[in-house]
């Protein structure tokens, strides 16, 4: 974790500089039409867990991938003809569209929780334009203040509440809308999942259809209750120190396994291999995942609340 955060300005050497951070894996706040991002690296399991560490995130919630275009966006999700209306009318934009994820996208599980469906979109802000042109790749950017805070929209903002636990911020002035994006699901019918910056009669005009509300939409399109990817087939034990017969086990620190989580103790590391391992040994058939005890402190916390429904998941 770096000391001290870097302030960045939006030139050439700046945008280089944040580019090499994260192909290194580090985490930067850009700014975007909305408000400031902390991106990473979508494809990078490390990194994306320390955007939940950085943020002190209690969950692993889904996060909003950045790419360059349109063209990007359809290597990692499948594009129906709405996707192409709606982008057309609206991106670059506030606009995010959930669409279902396409097999060997490349990302990392941590954005999107495990779901089968990835939230994208294309910003319309020069800066992160520019960046997203330099570092040439899918950037995870959920809004960059701690959890629970309100959003930033200077880059002052991003250093009061990051500042030591990210690698740099790129300086782009005030954001112009402060308002988030708005959410539409295209996975089934279009659905709004969250109002934003562009307004839903808009999506309609665009679409030539109605748009649903979320909560007529029914309870699968609500991301937290749509089921994972994820949720093992085998039944999950917590709080595991060894191993029963038939079991196989999720190691973490001293409690040593089929697979550890970390062998170090590493929340971080932990975290980044979650998802990657309880696939892994649900690959194997076992009946039951035991999971050794992750201490509820830090990234800690959100590990143990995918593992607690995970467990309530099965079936
Ligand atoms: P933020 O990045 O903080 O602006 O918020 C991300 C929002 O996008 C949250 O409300 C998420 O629930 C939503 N979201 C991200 N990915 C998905 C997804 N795959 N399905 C549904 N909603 C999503
Ligand atoms: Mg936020």
């Amino acid at each position: 974790m770096p000391n001290a955060t870097e302030l960045l300005q939006a030139d050439a050497r700046g945008l280089a500089r944040a580019a090499a951070i994260w192909r290194a894996g580090g985490l930067v706040a850009l700014p975007t039409e909305t408000v400031y991002g902390l991106g990473a690296d979508a494809r990078d399991d490390r990194a994306v867990a320390r955007i939940f560490e950085a943020k002190g995130r209690p969950r692993f919630n889904p996060l909003i991938v950045h790419v360059e275009s349109a063209a990007r966006a359809r290597d990692h999700v499948e594009w129906p003809e709405a996707a192409e209306r709606v982008a057309r009318a609206f991106w670059p934009g506030p606009l995010t569209l959930v669409l279902p994820l396409r097999a060997g996208a490349g990302l990392s599980p941590l954005v999107t929780a495990g779901l089968p469906t990835l939230a994208v979109r294309v910003p319309a802000h020069p800066v992160a334009r520019a960046l997203l042109a330099e570092f040439g790749g899918p950037l995870a950017a959920p809004s960059a203040n701690p959890s629970g805070r309100i959003s930033p929209t200077r880059a002052a903002h991003v250093m009061e509440g990051l500042g030591g636990r990210i690698e740099a911020v790129v300086d782009g002035g005030a954001c112009g809308v402060g308002v988030e994006s708005t959410i539409l699901g295209l996975a089934d019918g279009p659905v709004l999942l969250r109002p934003g910056g562009v307004p839903v009669e808009a999506l309609e005009a665009a679409l030539g259809a109605p748009v649903a509300a979320r909560d007529e939409a029914g309870a699968l399109s609500a991301p937290g209750q749509m089921r994972s990817h994820y949720a093992p087939a085998a039944r999950v034990r917590l709080g595991a120190t060894e191993r029963r017969a038939g079991e196989a086990l999720l190691g973490f620190g001293a409690v040593a396994g089929d697979l550890s989580l970390s062998e170090t103790g590493d929340l971080v590391e932990a975290a980044a291999n979650l998802f990657h391992h309880l696939h892994a040994l649900d690959a194997t058939g076992t009946e039951v995942i035991a999971v050794a005890p992750i201490p509820e402190r830090g990234l800690g916390r959100a590990i143990n609340d995918r593992l607690r429904r995970a467990a309530a998941e099965r079936g």
